[in-house]
């Protein structure tokens, strides 16, 4: 976005050209997107828990009540103050990503590990069944770990939130050609295809009837994408409306096959 100021020079009355100054506003023009962006989305995720926290709020001052009824309020108070804070770290994120002003710390991952160990963090999940299908050969990817875990985190519990009837989810791994792919599949409510091509941008939510008691801030997959991408990536869904969604995630593997780099450390 360029914004031109042209001034005509003069000599005496003899007008001598016009001097042209191009400033460019692209950064300026984000902002102000930015800006909109984000007022909209006070005004629609953050208004609705705020309302709820006063609403409980003044019940529970104003009203004598018994111990399960305030128990109940303050539980609904909770998760919508969760709900929020939710909403204000991941904005937070996304932007701080964004302007680059945190550095990404590399290492090498085995990315075998960090699905174990991020699997491990939904051991309690009761609806939905989750397991591993792993049929890579090299898995070893230079990466920031925890943005990583924080990708996989997001996947799966979003194959977990848009899947309220249970079911399974696999997380699979394979390699292709130079990269390793890690997807999650699962076998929930889907993405209409008119979605699809917007869902990784900031807070793009799909608007069906299926899913309006399911909360977000739809910031969650544009934060996995802005990761992905870091690491020379790539990030896509494939889904049937109905049956489920597989979202993979492409990363390029520090020794690519046929590049001389073993596949594990030599013995002794
Ligand atoms: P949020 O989950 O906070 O709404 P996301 O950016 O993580 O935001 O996801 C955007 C939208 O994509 C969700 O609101 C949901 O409608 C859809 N979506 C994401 N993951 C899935 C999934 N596994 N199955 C069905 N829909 C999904």
């Amino acid at each position: 976005v360029f914004v031109v100021y042209g001034t005509t020079v003069y000599d005496d009355s003899e007008a001598l050209g016009t001097v042209f100054v191009y400033r460019d506003m692209t950064r300026e023009y984000e902002l102000d997107q930015m800006k909109s962006e984000l007022v909209s989305t006070v005004s629609h995720e953050l208004r609705t828990p705020l309302s709820s926290v006063l609403g409980f709020t003044e019940l529970l001052l104003n009203r004598e009540l018994k111990p399960e009824r305030q128990k109940r309020y303050l539980t609904t108070i909770h998760k919508e103050a969760k709900r929020l804070t939710n909403l204000i770290n991941d904005f937070l994120d996304l932007q701080r990503m964004e302007s680059g002003s945190q550095p990404y710390t590399m290492e090498d991952v085995r990315m075998e590990e960090l699905v174990m160990d991020v699997l491990g963090q939904f051991r309690h999940e009761e609806n939905h069944r989750l397991s591993f299908a792993d049929t890579s050969v090299s898995t070893l990817v230079e990466a920031d770990k925890e943005r990583l875990q924080q990708v996989l985190t997001n996947l799966i519990s979003n194959a977990i939130k848009f899947s309220p009837g249970g079911g399974d989810v696999v997380v699979q791994m394979e390699n292709s050609t130079g990269a390793l792919h890690v997807s999650v599949k699962d076998e929930g409510l889907g993405i209409p295809e008119h979605a699809k091509a917007s869902l990784f941008q900031k807070f793009q939510r799909v608007d069906e009837d299926d899913r309006q008691n399911i909360g977000g801030t739809g910031l969650g997959l544009a934060i996995c994408r802005e990761i992905i991408e870091r690491h020379g990536g790539r990030i896509w869904v494939e889904s049937e409306p109905g049956e489920g969604s597989v979202f993979t995630f492409r990363l390029p593997l520090k020794h690519p096959a046929g590049q001389g780099a073993p596949v594990s450390a030599p013995a002794g």
